[in-house]
């Protein structure tokens, strides 16, 4: 076993307390065939509920957060993986049932890994992060079900929450695709940085308002929703026929009140998505197209470097909505 010495970690110690950085060893890294030595993470929201302690992310104490990580193998057991292989790891049990990424060091088992793509250093893999893989994964439930860009015409696609950062990478990544996107947002400040992702249109919040009845007028022939709650029942009304909304989050409210009309009068599918565990060769897919379709001029507008220090002042504000697109953490600094 190689000496790694003594490192920071931000380490939960149990439930209920905000994490806080201690001295960690290799005997806290958990179990896993590959030693990563990591460069940069990132804060996500579910990183801010776990920092905090607002939600219980953790399964296990004490343990590192994070549940995002890009860095150079140092070691790879029999997995094929060699020293210095680029990689990342997002989701798949990081920073939640495992030891995370906010330290220097990882151990984890190979098939959580992800070569880098062709194109994507650590800073642009963690711009993206757990919020880029769910933005694409989302955007492919809508191809999934048939909503292309063809199919849609001039019906735009809906992206809630729009200047946090699953909403901006996917409003990047489907007005790249040639789909036509209104941005919902309550930060209408944001409305140049959002038109310049590629939102054709910005709309307030309050253009969601409830509305009476079982249907309202088919605005949308699509949505992706990071908010949940009555933004997520009122947006069900407003879908074309045929079209899919895919659920991704909870920022405003975890309860759906809806009818089953969308469903029945439109054949809208409701399409939930889980960046944890995607399914078969779903993550694969959608990092080598994160990795194709965003350029660099893209990521520098969708991100700012940040050292890990600052995490547990950044974390209220991610969860306050007050976050405009992703923070990358260099964990070196
Ligand atoms: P961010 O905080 O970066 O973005 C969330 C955005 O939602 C905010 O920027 C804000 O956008 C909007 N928002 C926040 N609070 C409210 C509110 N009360 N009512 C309406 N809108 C609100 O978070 P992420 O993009 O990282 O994550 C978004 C959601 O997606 C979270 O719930 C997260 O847990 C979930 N998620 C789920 C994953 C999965 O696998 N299913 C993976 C990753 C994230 P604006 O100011 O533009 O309105």
């Amino acid at each position: 076993m190689e000496d790694l010495g003594r490192f920071l970690g931000l380490v939960a110690e149990e439930a209920g307390t905000p994490a806080r950085f201690i001295e960690i060893g290799e005997e806290d890294l958990g179990e896993g065939d590959v030693l990563i030595e990591i460069m940069r993470s990132s804060l996500n929201y579910k990183d801010g509920l776990a920092a905090t302690a607002t939600a219980p992310i953790l399964r296990r104490y004490p343990s590192v957060i994070g549940i995002d990580l890009a860095g150079r193998v140092r070691s790879g057991g029999d997995s094929g993986l060699q020293p210095g292989d680029e990689v990342l790891v997002a989701g798949s049990g990081l920073g939640e049932e495992h030891p995370g990424g906010y330290t220097r060091f990882a151990r984890v088992p190979s098939s959580w890994c992800v070569r880098l793509p062709t194109g994507l250093d650590a800073e642009g893999a963690m711009t993206l992060g757990t919020a880029g893989l769910t933005a694409m994964l989302a955007c492919m439930a809508l191809e999934r079900n048939g909503n292309t860009p063809e199919s849609l015409g001039e019906l735009p696609v809906l992206v809630t929450g729009a200047a946090g950062g699953v909403g901006s990478i996917a409003i990047a990544v489907l007005s790249r695709l040639g789909y036509r996107v209104v941005a919902l947002t309550g930060r209408s400040q944001e409305s140049d940085y959002l038109q310049q992702l590629g939102a054709d249109r910005v709309v307030p919040r309050e253009a969601l308002a409830a509305g009476r009845g079982p249907l309202s007028s088919a605005e949308y022939g699509a949505a992706i929703d990071v908010v949940g709650g009555s933004t997520l029942a009122e947006l069900l009304r407003r879908i074309a026929p045929h079209g899919t909304v895919a659920a991704c989050g909870l920022a405003g409210g975890a309860d759906l009140s809806s009818t089953v009309y969308p469903f029945i009068l439109r054949g809208v599918t409701l399409a939930g998505v889980n960046s944890v565990h995607p399914p078969g060769e779903a993550r694969e897919a959608a990092w080598s197209r994160l990795a194709a379709l965003l350029p660099g001029e893209v990521l520098d507008l969708l991100g700012r470097v940040e050292p890990l220090s600052k995490v547990p002042e950044l974390a209220p504000e991610v969860l306050a909505g007050r976050i405009r697109g992703r923070v990358v953490l260099d964990v070196t600094a």
